[in-house]
C-alpha cells in the first residue's frame, strides 16, 4: 500500500462506529486541488414531487460508509493504490430557493471538474442531475450518460415547472449536454401519465432497457453491450436508488415494486469498468424512509464501486 495517497481511516484504528463520519472516513478537503476523485454532497429535497427527505442522504450516506473497507475483494480494485480521493463535504444549497440551488450546484461541481478532479455525488433529489451534467460538459464535452432509474425522468414540467427531480434528462438533451445516440437507461417501470414518458427519450435515440427486460438475469451481458455504445468517449453515471426494488432500498421518495437487485447493481456499475467517466451521483437516498439505514448503506457501497471504476484505478 503507497503512503501517498490517502487512506481511509482503518476499522482497526479507531472503531467503525467512532471517529468523524466523512466519506469511507477519508480525510476531509476544502478544495480539488491535488485530487484525484472526491465524493461530494449535494442535501437537496426541494425538487422531490412526493416523500422529501433527501437532504439527509448526504449525511446518511456517511453515516453508513464507515463499514467500507479500501479494497474490493470481487474486483481487485485498490482505489486507494492510484488516486488522491478525499471528501470535500457538501455543497450549501440555498433552502429557499430550487433555482438558486441548481446554480451553487453547478459552480461547486464545475470546480472539482476544473480542477482535474472526478467528482462522485452523494444526493440529494435528482434534480441535481442536471447541475451536475451542465458542469461536467463544460470541462469534457458532451457525454454519454449511463442512467440507472425506476423513472425516465424526461418529464417536460412537474407542476409547471421546469426545474425539478422528474426533469433533469429531458433539459441535459435539450442543452446539448448528453449524446442521445450515447446514452441508456435502465430499470425504468412502474405506473405513468402517458406512455410518452418512455417513448420520449427512445424516439431521442436514447437505449431504454425497462425494467422487465432485467428481470431474472445477469446484467453482465447488456454492460458490454452499454460498453459498446459508450466507446472511448466522456460518460456520466447517474445512479437513482430507487432503481432497485423497495425490499431492497425503500428509503427513498417515489418507490416502484418489481425494481432491480443488488446484484444487478453491482453488475451496471462494475459493468462501467474501462468507461471514461467524467463523474458520477448517487441520488434519492430518504433517511426518514430508511428506518434500518439499508438504503443509505446500498447508496454507501455503490458509490464505493462506482469508485472502484474510476480510470486509473489498480487492479491487484
Ligand atoms: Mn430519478
Ligand atoms: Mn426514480
Amino acid at each position: 500500500m503507497s503512503r501517498r495517497f490517502n487512506q481511509p481511516l482503518s476499522g482497526n484504528e479507531m472503531p467503525r462506529f467512532g471517529g468523524i463520519a466523512s466519506m469511507m472516513r477519508l480525510p476531509v478537503a476544502t478544495g480539488p486541488a491535488g485530487l484525484d476523485a472526491a465524493f461530494i454532497g449535494v442535501p437537496l429535497d426541494q425538487g422531490t414531487s412526493n416523500r422529501g427527505g433527501t437532504r439527509f442522504g448526504p449525511r446518511q450516506i456517511r453515516t453508513e460508509s464507515v463499514l467500507i473497507r479500501p479494497y474490493n475483494m470481487a474486483t481487485r480494485a485498490a482505489p486507494f493504490d492510484s488516486l488522491q480521493v478525499a471528501d470535500l463535504g457538501d455543497i450549501a444549497i440555498n433552502p429557499y430557493s430550487l433555482e438558486k440551488s441548481v446554480g451553487l450546484i453547478e459552480t461547486g461541481l464545475a470546480a472539482v471538474h476544473q480542477g482535474g478532479c472526478i467528482p462522485l455525488v452523494l444526493g440529494g433529489d435528482h434534480t441535481l442531475a442536471l447541475p451536475a451534467l451542465r458542469a461536467a460538459r463544460a470541462t469534457h464535452g458532451r457525454l454519454g450518460l449511463v442512467h440507472v432509474d425506476a423513472h425516465a425522468d424526461v418529464n417536460d414540467t412537474m407542476f409547471g415547472e421546469r426545474i425539478a427531480h422528474g426533469t433533469p434528462f429531458r433539459r441535459a438533451v435539450e442543452e446539448g449536454l448528453i449524446d442521445p445516440a450515447r446514452s441508456v437507461q435502465i430499470g425504468l417501470r412502474g405506473s405513468g401519465y402517458a406512455a410518452e414518458d418512455f417513448d420520449w427519450p427512445v424516439q431521442q435515440g436514447f437505449r431504454v432497457v425497462p425494467a422487465e427486460e432485467c428481470w431474472h438475469r445477469s446484467l453482465a451481458p447488456l454492460m458490454e453491450q452499454v460498453r459498446a455504445l459508450m466507446g472511448a468517449g466522456p460518460v456520466y453515471l447517474s445512479f437513482d436508488i430507487d432503481s432497485l426494488d423497495p425490499g431492497f432500498a425503500p428509503g427513498t421518495g417515489t418507490p416502484e415494486i418489481g425494481g432491480l437487485t443488488t446484484i444487478q447493481a453491482l453488475e451496471i456499475v462494475r459493468g462501467c469498468a474501462g468507461l471514461a467517466l467524467v463523474g458520477a451521483d448517487l441520488v434519492e437516498v430518504s433517511p426518514p424512509y430508511d428506518p434500518s439505514g439499508n438504503t443509505a448503506l446500498i447508496g454507501a457501497q455503490l458509490l464505493f464501486e462506482m469508485l472502484c471504476v474510476l480510470p486509473g484505478v489498480l487492479v491487484r
